[in-house]
């Protein structure tokens, strides 16, 4: 159960402490309190755990400080989207809103390599009117002699440039915790001239220690990838995982499941499964079409598996798509085969538009039919 309370409460409000000595009586339930503060107004809820079956929801209504109450589901009680259940499904960061209705495009390297080619990316992408990219410092490699990524030494120029080229929200995906302590360092050093999303790959959603972690700072909102080889339900609960330890601020991401049905692409497409997040949660839900598929192959009409892969998504809903490309393909250190090249930005740009256009069209149509 989620008690939501009125808006901008004041702690030391005895119709407050009403409540909470209320149900620090209740026996066999516990709960917590969480805020979330926002620009205009900070939010307030506490989490029941235990027998709460028994509760009566209009008892606890009943006390001023309470604006409603939300019986959940077990499943993803923070996260999840239950049944009468009108909580936001978007957040806000550096300026820029996430949410389960509109869409972001976060282009860029999948493996900082220099700065040049990191300011050939960010100079494209602000001439585009892009405000995110992704840009990847730790790179976890199936290869311990492969590149590992340049790690903090490269934070520097990577947050000066995007400063320079007005990048808002740069992708960036950590893989252990100090990580954030060394961009929350290296952001403050460079004076914070853009902001970071905590992204957590394929291979870590089950890394329960790392998920705490980045649950419990809520400076940060994270990207999740979706464990490649283990259930939705099992990498949903990762996303609780976050939310139960205080940060909320997640985007869900499909990135493709490994499979050898999958050849010739890397892993095998699963953005069928927008919608079905979508409705099962409040998260904004991304998809990664480079991982995904993994080269560019073309089909007869010339277009790139990769954007077939990226527009099926979006006309599916995603909110969020996470793209690699690169300067010079040829000598990038981590996935350049899958790579979009610079001249593709354009087109790929255009092809998005045309299917989130089509996507709006077809909700427009649905809202028309589903209210016959
Ligand atoms: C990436 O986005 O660079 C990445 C390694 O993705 P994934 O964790 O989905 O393999
Ligand atoms: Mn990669």
């Amino acid at each position: 159960m989620i008690i939501i309370l009125h808006p901008d409460i004041d702690k030391t409000d005895p119709k407050y402490q009403q409540l909470i000595n209320y149900l620090s009586n209740l026996p066999g339930i516990s709960f917590r309190i969480h805020e979330e503060t926002g620009a205009l107004q900070t939010l307030t809820e506490l989490y029941l755990i235990g027998d709460t079956l028994s509760l009566d929801s209009a008892t606890i209504e009943s006390f001023e400080v309470v604006e409603r109450v939300v019986r959940v589901s077990r499943e993803y009680r923070i996260l999840g989207r239950h049944k009468d259940d009108s909580r936001a499904s978007e957040f806000e960061y550096n300026g820029i809103r996430f949410g389960q209705d509109n869409l972001h495009i976060f282009a860029g390297l999948c493996a900082v390599d220099t700065p040049e080619h990191v300011e050939i990316m960010m100079k494209a992408l602000r001439d585009s009117g892009q405000q995110c990219t992704r840009m990847g410092a730790y790179k976890p490699r199936t290869n311990p002699y492969s590149f590992q990524g340049h790690g903090k030494e490269c934070l520097p120029y990577v947050f000066e440039l995007a400063g320079k080229y007005d990048i808002k929200v740069i992708a960036m995906e950590i893989t252990h915790y100090d990580h954030i302590d060394e961009i929350r360092e290296a952001l403050a050093k460079s004076g914070s001239p853009t902001g970071v999303m905590l992204q957590i790959g394929t291979r870590n959603t089950q890394n329960f220690e790392l998920l705490k972690s980045v649950g419990r700072q809520r400076e940060f909102p994270v990207l999740l990838k979706r464990g490649f080889g283990i259930t939705l339900e099992e990498s949903l609960n990762a996303a609780e995982y976050l939310a139960s330890e205080g940060n909320r601020r997640v985007i869900f991401c499909l990135r493709g499941m490994k499979t050898n049905f999958a050849d010739p692409h890397r892993n095998l497409v699963d953005f069928a499964h927008v919608p079905v997040i979508k409705r099962m949660t409040r998260m904004p839900v991304g998809i990664d079409p480079s991982h995904s598929v993994g080269g560019r192959l073309a089909a007869p009409d010339h277009l790139l598996d990769i954007m077939h892969a990226t527009v099926q998504g979006v006309i599916a809903g995603a909110n969020m798509i996470l793209a690699d490309f690169h300067p010079d393909p040829a000598k990038a250190l981590v996935d350049g085969p899958q790579a979009l090249h610079m001249r593709e930005l354009p087109w790929f740009l255009e092809d998005i538009r045309i299917a989130r256009e089509a996507y709006e069209r077809r909700c427009d149509v649905a809202n028309a039919y589903s209210s016959i």
